[in-house]
């Protein structure tokens, strides 16, 4: 796997000496002199990943990272704190600042390698998501990502086999978490699928299964892909540590447990997590916007264009008929004529309810045309479905609709069309299917409306 690395620095030579290791890594590395440099290039190249300073003139590391973290261009891009203190102090304000963890000089090779890798792999899971999510917004279909906005409770859940470190570390988590425990490995799996959490914390000195396959299978599981996983290990367990980033484990803390740092770090997983929920859930909405009708919230003739073909070859195939109604409401220029269009709307939106009330859930009701709706209907015969439109046809001729501001109740009549897979001519389609339905539909309008009309053919 290969990344993009953007190291910053004041000093030329701790840039070379960086790029000089990352290089025979063979990853990607960009350099950058000051914080301000930094900003400019991490949004305009778009690195994998930042190592950065923290002592600089000027713009220091914790400002740069912090403006990092703040605009939506770089917001995503994975921080590393790079400083010769090893105070956890400044740990604590890094992480504070956002950055996503911190490395120490001299850089140890195998850490550094480590941390790149495995952020790396992470940032590229979640671009997928960005991708998406960017497509979304470039439509005007999904709102901004936030994610400090307050939030529920988030849903933490620790592994470990040992009852008093796992009382301990609930207690230096404080308030303001929803904290479950685990003592079985086996069982903790099955609950960490299940339970839809927000961080699962796994101490790397279980004895009752290897912690390294545990982390391995969470990291596998579909539901818990991006669940961001804290690791608890013994100070010096480097080996370990670095197997452990390897393989997905997100962050993790040194025992004994400092309670800043580990408030810190949760708070950068949770922060990450609720990105990657955000995005998640806005290119589902964008998804669901993108097949729905805005005024009626059924289907609309997008998603009817590519999910009726499904629906017919899927009856050719088991032999079974698949019938289509197409309804038009009866002088509906007249309603909006005497009312106006917004009163024409809500009739829509009424009448629409009507439908979706009566079809079932296999059913794929959508609306066709301005006032004009289509119901596909698998499994269902021209006697079934003559039943169904008559009884459709039935209720909206008998339900009233509230227009001019409540002051009048009017009366709404349908033509409807019918048309099935049944007795279909050779090389039938989806299309001529509608074409059917249409033609039976117009049948019913110079027939002289409110009426059900079947198609011949
Ligand atoms: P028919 O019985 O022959 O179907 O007569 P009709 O008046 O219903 O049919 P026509 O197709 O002549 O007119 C449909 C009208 O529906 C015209 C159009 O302005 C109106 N319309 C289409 N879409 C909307 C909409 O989204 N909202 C509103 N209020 N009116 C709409
Ligand atoms: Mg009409
Ligand atoms: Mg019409």
């Amino acid at each position: 796997m290969t990344a993009r690395v953007l190291v910053v620095d004041d000093l030329e030579p701790n840039v070379k000496l960086l790029e000089a290791k990352l290089r025979a890594e063979y990853f990607d590395v960009i350099g950058a002199f000051s914080g301000q440099e930094a900003l400019e290039l991490a949004a305009s190249e778009q690195p994998d990943i930042i190592l950065l300073d923290v002592m600089m003139p000027g713009l220091d590391g914790f400002e740069t990272c912090r403006r990092l973290k703040a605009a939506p261009e770089t917001m995503h891009i994975p921080v590393v704190m790079v400083t010769a203190l090893d105070q956890q102090a400044d740990r604590v304000a890094g992480l504070e600042a956002g950055a996503d963890d911190f490395l120490t000089k001299p850089v140890e090779d195998l850490a550094l390698f480590a941390r790149v890798r495995s952020l790396t792999r992470l940032k590229m899971m979640t671009d997928e998501l960005r991708a998406r999510y960017a497509t979304g917004k470039g439509l005007g279909v999904v709102d901004n990502i936030d994610v400090d906005s307050a939030n529920d409770e988030s849903r933490i859940f620790i592994i470990d086999d040992n009852e008093e470190q796992t009382e301990r570390l609930k207690k230096a988590l404080g308030g303001g978490h929803q904290i479950s425990s685990e003592i079985d490995p086996e069982v903790a799996l099955g609950r960490a699928r299940s339970g839809d959490f927000d961080l699962i914390v796994v101490n790397m000195s279980l004895e009752s299964m290897d912690p390294l396959r545990l982390c391995s299978s969470i990291r596998s599981f579909e539901e818990t892909r991006l669940t961001p996983i804290l690791a608890v290990v013994r100070q010096g367990d480097t080996r370990k540590l670095v197997r452990a980033l390897d393989i997905g484990v997100n962050d993790y803390l040194t025992r004994p447990i400092d309670r800043n740092e580990l408030t810190a770090r949760v708070n950068t997983q949770l922060r990450r997590m609720r990105y990657v929920n955000q995005l998640r859930s806005s290119f589902q909405a964008s998804l669901e916007m993108a097949v729905t009708d805005q005024l009626t919230g059924l289907y609309n003739r997008r998603y009817l264009a590519s999910h009726l073909s499904a629906m017919f070859d899927r009856a050719q195939w088991t032999g079974r008929p698949l019938a289509v109604m197409i309804l038009d409401i009866d002088h509906f220029k007249q309603i909006n004529d005497t009312y106006g269009h917004d009163a024409g709307d809500r009739v829509i939106k009424e009448f629409a309810d009507g439908i979706s009330r009566s079809v079932r859930g296999i059913d794929l009701a959508c609306r066709y045309g301005g006032e004009e709706f289509l119901v596909a209907m698998p499994d269902t015969d021209m006697a079934f479905a003559s039943v169904v439109a008559e009884r459709l046809r039935h209720e909206i001729a008998n339900q009233k609709y509230v227009v001019n501001s409540g002051r009048d109740e009017i009366n709404v009549t349908v033509s409807i069309g019918l048309a099935t897979t049944e007795n279909g001519p050779k090389g039938d389609t989806a299309q001529k299917l509608i074409k059917r339905a249409d033609e039976a539909l117009y049948g019913a309008k110079t027939g002289g409306r409110n009426r059900v009309i079947k198609s011949a053919a």
